[in-house]
């Protein structure tokens, strides 16, 4: 695997080699990698020639710093990794080589609906920065193809609209991938690795919850399921950001279901700190 930690080192070689990105499938990560992000490389290695991953833990999206210093750093395990999955090349910016002008936002990206609700709502300005940064590094790669995972659902929204926004929606596919989870229904996650062995039994309740969800929701009102669902995430020490029922395609929230349209669960919660989230489709 060839790393690259500067710009252009990166876009001479996508020149020479990469066909300019035709050849390039992408996986953008934060690090503290696990056998989630490995199966987008996987998959990515399958159907691109090249396979680029770019581990940046992006300041921008914090809207937490303690967040953000917390963040798990695991580099060396991590090129382990990326080195046994067979991922061609990583690309290992600093904040300087992604942000030479600072952090600074200089242009705000008009999500509309997507930025109100969920995440948008309980993280001010987190999309902005996903945007920043992935924009960035779209525009410096140019990769025939996106992968990302289910896990963050209203993301994968998110960025095929950013897409859209700085017209490289007929040149990036998105590629959406399904949601790895440990045997017990956790769904992998970085921030997993910050849960002590307590924590780390208790936090399967999420997924309990989501079962439970999809198991009694019935056409109509959808207030009971949620209740429940929060009740049990606080009866197990959550303190529950939301759990909503929303559209499969447009995020919109949903109290009463037609029993028909296609329908996902999300969850945010915090466990002494740590802040999960996970979602499962219903239909
Ligand atoms: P992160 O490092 O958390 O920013 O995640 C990088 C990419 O990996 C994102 O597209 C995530 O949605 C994806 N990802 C994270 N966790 C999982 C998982 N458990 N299964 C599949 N993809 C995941």
């Amino acid at each position: 695997m060839v790393i690259f930690k500067k710009v252009s080192d990166l876009q001479k070689f996508i020149s020479l080699y990469g066909k300019g990105g035709h050849d390039i499938g992408f996986v953008p990560t934060m690090g503290a990698l696990h056998k989630g992000h490995i199966s987008l490389i996987q998959k990515s290695k399958k159907e691109n020639k090249l396979t680029l991953a770019c581990i940046f833990v992006n300041p921008t999206q914090f809207n937490d710093p303690k967040d953000y210093e917390k963040y798990p750093v695991t580099i060396e395990n991590d090129i382990e990794l990326l080195e046994e999955a067979g991922c061609d090349l990583l690309f290992l910016p600093d904040v300087r080589e992604i942000y030479p002008a600072g952090t600074r936002q200089e242009r705000k990206y008009d999500l509309g609906y997507l930025e109100t609700v969920l995440e948008g709502e309980f993280r001010p300005g987190h999309f902005q920065g996903v945007c920043m940064v992935i924009e960035r590094l779209l525009t410096i790669i140019k990769p025939h193809q996106l992968y990302l995972g289910r896990k963050d659902y209203q993301q994968c929204m998110v960025i095929k609209k950013l897409t859209e926004l700085i017209g490289l929606d007929k040149i990036v596919k998105v590629r959406i991938c399904p949601t790895l989870r440990e045997k017990d229904g956790l769904a992998m996650s970085s921030r997993n690795m910050r849960l002590n062995d307590e924590e780390r039994k208790t936090a399967t309740v999420i997924y309990k919850a989501l079962q439970n969800i999809k198991e009694t929701i019935r056409k109509g009102n959808t207030q009971t399921v949620t209740n429940n669902a929060k009740k049990l995430l606080s009866e197990n020490g959550f303190k529950p950001d939301y759990v909503e029922i929303a559209d499969a395609a447009s995020l919109q929230l949903i109290n009463d279901w037609d029993g028909e349209r296609k329908i996902v669960a999300l969850i945010a919660a915090f466990l002494n700190g740590v802040r999960l989230i996970d979602n499962m489709e219903l239909n």
